[in-house]
Order: C-alpha cells, then sequence, then structure tokens
C-alpha cells in the first residue's frame, strides 16, 4: 500500500494551516474524500443529473442506472444480494427504520457499549435490555446467553466500539441469537470501512453502515436487510416511489428494497458511495485492515509508554481497530484536544462519543480519541504521541 499515492488523491492534505500540514485523526467521526469520489459527484451534477425511476428521457434512464448500478457495487461489498440493500441516510437512520418497522414480539437486547444510535432508537417503543461487556470492554457472552432465556425478538450489537475500537465477536452473538429464534443487526459503522464484510459467512439480519466513514459523502447510507425479512416489516415513510399505484383512499404497494426509498433519494451520494467502495477495492480491503492494525501496534506502544496518560479498552493491538481513547491525567479532553490541534493542527475527538452509558459503564468521565485510516502515516502518530509525552510530562 502505497501512502504517499494515496495521500495525493486527497485534497484537503494539500491544505496548510498556520504553515503546517494537517494530521488528521478523527476518521471514525468522518473520513476525507479522495478526488476520485469528488469527480463522481461534480461529473454526476455535469453530466447526468435527473430524478431517477421515472422518467423516459435519457438523463432519468442515466440516472436512474448509475443509482441501481450503486445498488449492486454496494451489495458486492458486502457479499448481498441488491434486493437487500436500501439506500438510507445514515447508520442512525437504517436503525430508526428497522426500530419502527419490523414487526414481532419480544425484548431488544442491546449492550452498554453501543453508540446512541444504537441504543435510543429501540427504547422508543419497545422493552430494551442492555448486555454488560467485560474486563477488556468486549460484550459478555455468557450474560448475553443468560439475558437470551426471556422471549427476544432482536439483538442489537455493534461491530467495532467507536470508543474502545474493540472487535466484537458477532457471530458468536448472532449464533447465540439464533439458537433463540432471536434476530440480529449489526452496526458496521466503525467496521465496514475497515474490513471485509460478508452479511452471509456472518449471518445477520441486518447489518447497518454510513458512507460518510468511508470515503462517501455524508447523507448516504446502507441497510442490508436480509431478503426473508421484509415479509416482517411495515412500511416506513409513505409517499413517491413507495407505490405502485395510487388511488384516494387505497393503494398498491411498491416491491422492497425501492418502497423503503420514499421520496427523491440521495441518488449523487449511492453513486459517490459505489464510487467510494471502488477506491477501497482498489487498495484492497485486506490492505486497508493491515495497514490500520500496524497503525494501531505503532499508537498503542507509544502511548503505553507515556507515563500519565490513561488508555481505555484492551491494550492488545490485535483485539482492536483504527481507534485509540485515552485521558492525560490532570487535564481535561477538551484542552488535550485543542493544544494538538493548536501546535500541530493533530485533529481529534474529544467528548463521550455519542456513548455516554459505555463511559458511565467504565466509571469515567469524557475522553480524547484518535482515530485512524488509510490516509494516516507512521510518522503522524509519532509526532501526536511526542506532544502528547510533552503534555502529559508537563501536566
Ligand atoms: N454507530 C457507530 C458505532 C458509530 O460510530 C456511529 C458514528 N459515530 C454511528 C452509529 C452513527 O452514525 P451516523 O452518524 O452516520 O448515523
Amino acid at each position: 500500500m502505497d501512502i504517499q499515492k494515496i495521500r495525493g488523491d486527497f485534497p484537503i492534505f494539500e491544505r496548510r494551516i498556520n504553515g503546517k500540514p494537517i494530521v488528521y485523526f478523527d476518521s471514525a467521526a468522518t473520513t476525507q474524500k479522495p478526488r476520485q469520489v469528488i469527480d463522481t459527484l461534480s461529473n454526476y451534477y455535469a453530466n447526468h443529473c435527473a430524478n431517477i425511476h421515472r422518467g423516459v428521457h435519457t438523463l432519468s434512464q442515466e440516472s436512474s442506472e448509475l443509482y441501481e448500478e450503486a445498488r449492486r457495487t454496494v451489495a458486492r461489498f458486502i457479499n448481498a444480494d441488491e434486493r437487500e440493500i436500501v439506500f438510507v441516510r445514515n447508520t442512525t437512520e437504517a436503525i430508526n427504520l428497522v426500530s419502527t418497522c419490523l414487526k414481532g414480539e419480544g425484548q431488544i437486547l442491546s449492550t452498554v457499549t453501543e453508540h446512541h444510535s444504537n441504543l435510543l432508537p429501540w427504547g422508543r417503543s419497545r422493552k430494551v435490555d442492555y448486555v454488560d461487556i467485560d474486563a477488556q470492554g468486549r460484550i459478555d457472552v455468557a450474560d448475553l446467553k443468560e439475558k437470551l432465556l426471556k422471549p427476544t425478538l432482536l439483538v442489537a450489537v455493534t461491530h467495532v466500539s467507536n470508543v474502545l475500537g474493540l472487535v466484537n465477536p458477532v457471530e458468536e452473538v448472532i449464533a447465540e441469537a439464533r439458537k433463540n429464534g432471536a434476530l440480529t443487526l449489526v452496526d458496521a459503522a466503525q467496521s465496514a470501512p475497515h474490513m471485509e464484510i460478508d452479511v452471509k459467512a456472518m449471518g445477520c439480519d441486518f447489518l447497518v453502515f454510513s458512507g460518510h466513514k468511508m470515503l462517501a459523502p455524508s447523507g448516504i447510507g446502507v441497510l442490508y436487510v436480509r431478503e426473508e425479512l421484509y415479509e416482517r416489516m411495515e412500511p416506513y415513510l409513505m409517499g413517491g416511489s413507495t407505490i405502485k399505484e395510487a388511488h384516494l383512499g387505497s393503494y398498491v404497494p411498491e416491491e422492497p428494497p425501492t418502497c423503503y426509498e420514499a421520496g427523491t433519494p440521495n441518488i449523487e451520494g449511492a453513486i459517490a458511495l459505489a464510487s467510494a467502495i471502488d477506491y477501497l477495492n482498489d487498495i484492497g480491503m485486506d490492505n486497508v485492515l493491515a495497514h490500520d492494525k500496524a497503525l494501531m501496534a505503532l499508537a498503542l506502544e507509544r502511548m503505553k509508554a507515556i507515563d500519565n496518560v490513561e488508555l481505555y479498552g484492551s491494550l492488545d493491538p490485535t483485539d482492536r481497530l483504527s481507534v485509540i481513547t485515552f485521558n492525560v491525567k490532570g487535564m481535561g479532553c477538551h484542552g488535550v484536544a485543542k493544544v494538538l490541534n493548536l501546535r500541530e493542527n493533530i485533529m481529534i475527538r474529544s467528548g463521550f462519543h455519542c456513548a455516554q452509558p459505555l463511559h458511565d459503564r467504565l466509571g469515567i468521565g469524557p475522553t480524547a480519541r484518535m482515530s485512524f485510516y488509510i490516509y494516516n502515516t507512521p510518522e503522524e502518530i509519532e509526532l501526536a504521541a511526542e506532544l502528547l509525552g510533552k503534555i502529559a510530562e508537563f501536566m
């Protein structure tokens, strides 16, 4: 993997702030975009812009074909069928769609490591229980087994925690859920950008992720629905695209997945997501994963060596992916983030990362979070570790 070549594809890294380059360590929040994705967007607007599915004219036909081709690209990316891919705005909307539309009785099991987007939607109209974590922060499968003794409709679990970076044993969780007749939803917001996902091998019923965390624009996300599950779902939003025919007081519903994409969708976003997937596939997801793992190993080694820095989660780099969460003793996380930004344009995140219950469970306040992606280099990690060392020493 040629990182300098990859960096050359991202116009933002040409920018200088106070004469210095940007060290972008906030990819878990959103990633930067390569020229190829930006070009796909502007090419769509310049040459193909038209509404889809409704017109017989050339531009509408082209736009529809590009949109449906994007669906096929996404389907191949996670080894699904194109009928199983619903385009949504983001992970949050995908989870809200399932929590609103899925019929059936029984509790929902979520876990204490979840992002708020995989907690709050479930609690709106259903009884939810929360599976605990083990000492490393991983889902406690023994606790899951016990909680599954009660009738359970669905287990909603994150593949990779956006706070601890831990890769959860989703296959085991899915197998346990299956044994007990429960469905599963995997939040792949932090895993799909970094590793190969095969929904068939995984065996999940629903899987969700956001384009903006994997080089694509914001406003486009993916909901995978195992095809048989459509029969157990009610309509979501209603209106244009959701019906085959409508009369005053009656309608004939459209087939899935289109019936879940009411109104004009984010056509250009879907097409640009396909372009982002092409970009990642050209690198190879195995190479993306290997690069992330190498950066993680280096970052953990450097951070562990700094006195006064407290790290959260497993310290074994093989357990985790892309995200390191920490605090400098004696200094608030927002202060740490500000100093890194001010001194070296090192951009990290600070706060609860939309996972406050996990912070509560760990008995900690807000934290600082560095997250890496394909364009980050070992030199950037060395720079951040050196500056953090100075900050920690000063404290
Ligand atoms: N789940 C996880 C694990 C996440 O990291 C995020 C984004 N921080 C979300 C869900 C929500 O994603 P979005 O804001 O794109 O809906």
